[in-house]
């Protein structure tokens, strides 16, 4: 069955009183619809069907991701009706717990866009940030490669066998008196 179907099966369920909004457990004997869910509770919620076919996950009442759809099979599952019949989430009929799905849908997208929008900021403020440039591995010499973002964050060089090390050094700055440079050198501070 399409979503398009199941939504006016229950906007034309007005004359079945019980089937309409908020439903207990014991109308999903008569009713085969959607079903919304919704986490009245400051935990997570997480069920799902014996075989993990299906799966119900909220987030806390106060994470704007604490409604979903909630799968029919997880519903008539005597654990997830132990948390519903102690009012931790409220189960509903109602096709206006699909305009809250949707405003917390559009929220999430709206916060990863927002996160892929900052992370190419960076990039485009400066491409040059993503070029590798050669450097001497803190720890043994070796040459290997850091980008231009790792040494504008001040990160010290170190091979692939090193890489683990970045911890436990500090950079000095020094002064190079042969090219009257002041330059940062890698030590590791004795324990
Ligand atoms: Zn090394």
């Amino acid at each position: 069955m399409t979503e398009e179907q199941n939504m006016s099966q229950v906007a034309t369920s007005d004359e079945r009183p019980g089937l309409h909004g908020e439903i207990r457990p014991m109308d999903l004997r008569t009713y085969d619809g959607p079903l919304y869910c919704e986490n009245l509770s400051q935990t997570i919620v997480s069920h799902s069907t014996l075989d993990g076919s299906e799966r119900l996950y909220l987030g806390p009442k106060t994470s704007g991701e604490a409604v979903g759809l909630l799968p029919l099979n997880v519903a008539k599952s005597p654990g997830f009706q132990r948390i519903w019949r102690r009012k931790k989430v409220r189960v509903s009929t109602d096709p206006e717990m699909e305009a809250v799905l949707e405003m917390a849908e559009i929220r999430m997208e709206a916060r990863d866009k927002a996160a892929l929008e900052k992370l190419d900021a960076v990039v485009e403020d400066d491409p040059q940030n993503k070029d590798l440039v050669p450097a001497s591995c803190a720890t043994c010499g070796d040459q290997t490669y850091q980008t231009v973002a790792e040494q504008k964050a001040a990160l010290p060089p170190l091979c692939n066998d090193h890489a683990d090390q970045a911890p436990q050094f500090v950079a000095e700055a020094y002064f190079d008196k042969d090219t009257n440079e002041t330059k940062t050198r890698w030590v590791k501070p004795s324990a």
